[in-house]
């Protein structure tokens, strides 16, 4: 079986899942260019919640989370079938870390099936979605990210799904296709770091721009799990595409390609 690549792809606006741009153009290259996989294991910045659990059930439910949007992205549905299988590898490789198999309240959430309905349109890939711990520390969800490589050689595609950059409260919506200072500041140290030593990623949270880049976790912690998967391999990490929108988020994308 072929090994799989892994990403982070910046998701940006759910609206991505019912436009064209250079960024869905990119998740859709990027898919085409990979192998088949047998599972895609989605790690979204929209499930993060007090403990680390994977969705285990046959058929997850398409999940709309969010409000205010036009009613034809609360239509779209994506009916890929889970991978209950995987979800228990998943916490076979993950131990001795406590992962719960969940098998009613989670599903696909937009940070998942806004990349997946470029990437694979048809929906018939079996996806399932591992959350993030929000009370485990930077450096526990970078090992989480390394513990998941076994499943590379398996034909998982392991897609985490979140923003480099990612501020709503500073979201300039005449900026179409430019970042604040700051957040182009911000985003290309992580270039630096997730370029040439992708373990040093923690170091970013310290950094001056970090505040208003990162005013909450979730979005950017979604990278700690390709960091270390990264370091685990030494593989060299790619830069699917980069660039800032909208003034406050960042949509580059990175690839481990092995
Ligand atoms: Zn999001």
């Amino acid at each position: 079986m072929a090994r799989m690549p892994a990403a982070f792809l910046g998701h940006g606006n759910p609206m991505s899942a019912l436009e064209h741009n250079r960024y869905t153009e990119a998740w859709r290259s990027f898919a085409r260019s990979a192998p088949e996989p047998s599972a895609v294991l989605a790690i979204s910045a929209h499930w993060y919640v007090g403990r680390t659990a994977v969705t285990s059930m046959a058929q997850p439910r398409t999940i709309h989370d969010f409000t205010g949007f036009p009613q034809s992205l609360f239509d779209v549905e994506y009916p890929a079938p889970g991978a209950p299988e995987v979800a228990q590898r998943v916490a076979e490789v993950l131990a001795p870390v406590e992962v719960a198999l969940d098998e009613s309240s989670w599903g696909l959430d937009h940070g998942t099936w806004s990349l997946l309905v470029h990437m694979y349109p048809t929906a018939s890939i079996p996806v399932l979605q591992l959350s993030i711990d929000a009370s485990a520390p930077f450096h526990e969800l970078v090992a989480l990210g390394a513990g998941l490589d076994p499943l590379r050689d398996e034909g998982v595609l392991i897609l985490a799904s979140g923003n480099v950059v990612h501020n709503l409260s500073r979201i300039e919506w005449q900026s179409s296709g430019a970042g604040a200072p700051w957040a182009t500041r911000f985003d290309e140290r992580v270039h630096a770091v997730m370029t040439r030593e992708p373990t040093a990623l923690a170091t970013l949270l310290d950094d001056p721009d970090a505040a208003l880049a990162i005013p909450t976790p979730e979005h950017f912690v979604p990278l700690a799990y390709l960091a270390g998967l990264a370091g685990a391999t030494g593989e060299a990490v790619r830069t699917l595409i980069q660039g800032c929108e909208l003034g406050s988020l960042s949509m580059t994308s990175y690839v481990l390609e092995s």
